[in-house]
């Protein structure tokens, strides 16, 4: 999505461990407008599949989520941090190796957000590794719901996440695919 490469290249700032910062617009300050117009190209390129649900993991896939929730008409839920691994039985869980944090913590969503009906879209600002989302794969499975897609805003793609989750057969969406970046700021994007 050409509207979000150039706002990558005018705004964004590469930290050192492969961090792209993008606060200006999405993990701190948020460009509403942007939003608006990358859930509708989600909603374009997903308008054939059946979507009930939207999950993403709080907070910085949440702005980029509710505005595909809202293309589809249907609800948004976000997966909880929990600080302790000791979760309760009325939640699904994972734990997730945060990338940019370099911890583990566990995801929650509650039983009464996900069933075995729902079709869901899975959405996050990041992929990198791919442990986010392979944490809310696993809850969406122990939901025995189907996830039907992925939608992501920034993809690092000479981090292993993508290519992992492609081969598994996931269909994987992302607005821009970021090749190459070194620390003076240059960015490659994916042709
Ligand atoms: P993964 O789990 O795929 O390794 O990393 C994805 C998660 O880590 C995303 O939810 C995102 O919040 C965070 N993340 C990974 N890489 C970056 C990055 O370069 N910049 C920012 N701002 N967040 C990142």
């Amino acid at each position: 999505m050409e509207l979000l490469e150039n706002r990558i290249r005018e705004d964004a700032e590469v930290l050192p461990g492969n961090i792209l910062k993008v606060s200006n617009f999405l993990n701190h300050q948020i460009d509403v407008k942007l939003m608006d117009q990358m859930g509708e190209e989600f909603a374009r390129l997903y308008k054939d599949t059946p979507v009930t649900k939207i999950l993403t993991i709080e907070s910085s896939g949440i702005a980029v989520a509710y505005s595909v929730a809202q293309k589809f008409g249907v609800p948004l839920v976000f997966a909880k941090k929990h600080k302790s691994s000791n979760v309760n039985e009325d939640v699904y869980s994972a734990k997730v190796w945060s990338f940019t944090h370099n911890q583990e913590y566990t995801v929650v969503v509650s039983k009464k957000y996900i069933s075995s009906c729902d079709k869901i879209l899975l959405v996050d600002d990041f992929l990198a590794n791919g442990a986010a989302l392979n944490g809310l794969i696993k809850i969406v499975g122990d939901a025995g719901a189907k996830v039907q897609g992925i939608c992501i805003a920034i993809e690092k793609g000479f981090q292993n996440g993508g290519k992992e989750l492609r081969e598994k057969g996931f269909r994987v969406e992302s607005l821009a695919i970021v090749d190459k970046m070194t620390d003076d700021g240059k960015i490659q994007f994916r042709a």
